[in-house]
């Protein structure tokens, strides 16, 4: 390959602008023209295309959100959009692409290269961190540490005050900011979508900490746990304990936003470095993980279809810890 194209792709994650950088410097160092495609595949579909220079990254890789913008595009569901798509790439004589996204995006980009002959290299750039074929994803450190810090504070104002505070965070189908959070400010329970909650249990435990005057209480609840996320968990727990002075907190969008870690910078530089390599190798459609601080190359039609599993052990050592 003499011209690949990188762009980012769904929710957007912290350390997406890190792994951009990587990708162009890698490139650019190997003699490639790398082009940044804009807001994800309605950047391929509408011709948003440009070359990227070394100094097009300058100054990004402790910046939050993408420069590229992400996306999500309607038309790239369909052959049209994306023979569109792969035309204008052509135009630019552009011959394989690294995409940076989730699961959504892989799904497109595994379609995108049966179809038509670019190899696509996919990067894991998720907060949720569900994909299979690696330990880490791009802008999950980041997100986990930033819904710790907020917890940390509502702790502090829910001690002062004797209350229960249900926290919301982000995680449509996934628990993993729930339980990492959850175990790293001490919560009292963790409602996540991959484990099924007792009420009876949890409202007996806020019960028996009630009796004994363990008055401050934090639930950390997963956006996509069984009940639909804090404020249905709240209207139980209300219901059932009225003499409980029961807050809701969302923490919602900051926990995309902010200034990546120093894992997230990391995994993003390595990847956005491998994927370039990939690429000058001849692979194609995989997406490259880190397992076991070693570097995973996983089909991106493998990629899409498994879930990372939650160790549900976890769940009971927050219930030990917490008595
Ligand atoms: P994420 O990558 O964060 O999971 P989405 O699920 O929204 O985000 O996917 C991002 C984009 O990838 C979609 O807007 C669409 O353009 C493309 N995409 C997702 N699934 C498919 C699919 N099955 N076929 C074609 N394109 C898809």
């Amino acid at each position: 390959v003499t011209k690949i194209g990188v762009l980012t792709s769904g929710g957007d994650s912290p350390g997406m602008n890190a792994a951009i950088r990587a990708v162009v410097r890698t490139g650019l160092y190997n003699n490639l023209e790398v082009f940044g495609i804009t807001r994800g595949y309605m950047g391929m579909i509408d011709d948003d295309i440009v070359p990227m220079h070394s100094r097009s990254v300058a100054n990004i890789i402790q910046r939050g959100g993408t420069i590229l913008k992400s996306a999500r595009c309607k038309e790239f569901y369909e052959f049209e959009g994306r023979k569109k798509a792969y035309e204008n790439l052509r135009k630019h004589g552009i011959e394989g692409l690294v995409v940076i996204g989730g699961d959504g995006s892989f799904r497109g980009a595994q379609k995108f290269a049966t179809e038509f002959d670019i190899p696509c290299i996919g990067l894991p750039g998720t907060i949720d961190k569900d994909m299979a074929g690696t330990d880490f994803t791009i802008g999950f450190d980041t997100a986990v540490n930033t819904a710790v810090e907020a917890i940390d504070k509502i702790r502090d104002t829910a001690d002062a005050h004797d209350r229960l505070f249900i926290i919301e965070v982000m995680g449509r189908d996934s628990g993993y900011i729930a339980l990492h959070s959850g175990i790293a400010t001490g919560a009292e329970n963790i409602l996540i979508p991959e484990a099924k909650t007792n009420i009876e249990d949890l409202i007996a435990s806020l019960e028996d900490k009630q009796r004994r005057k363990k008055l401050v209480n934090l639930i950390v609840v997963a956006e996509g746990d069984e009940f639909g996320g804090a404020e249905e968990v709240a209207k139980v727990v209300r219901q059932r304990l009225p003499d409980m002075d029961t807050r809701v907190c969302i923490l919602g969008h900051i926990q995309r936003g902010g200034s990546p870690s120093c894992i997230d910078r990391l995994v993003a530089s390595r990847l956005g470095y491998a994927a370039v390599e990939a690429l000058m190798e001849g692979r194609h459609n995989v997406m490259i993980g880190i397992i076991n601080n070693k570097l995973h190359y996983t089909p991106l039609d493998l990629a899409v279809k498994a879930k990372q599993k939650i160790d549900k052990e976890w769940l009971k050592i927050v219930k030990i810890l917490a008595s």
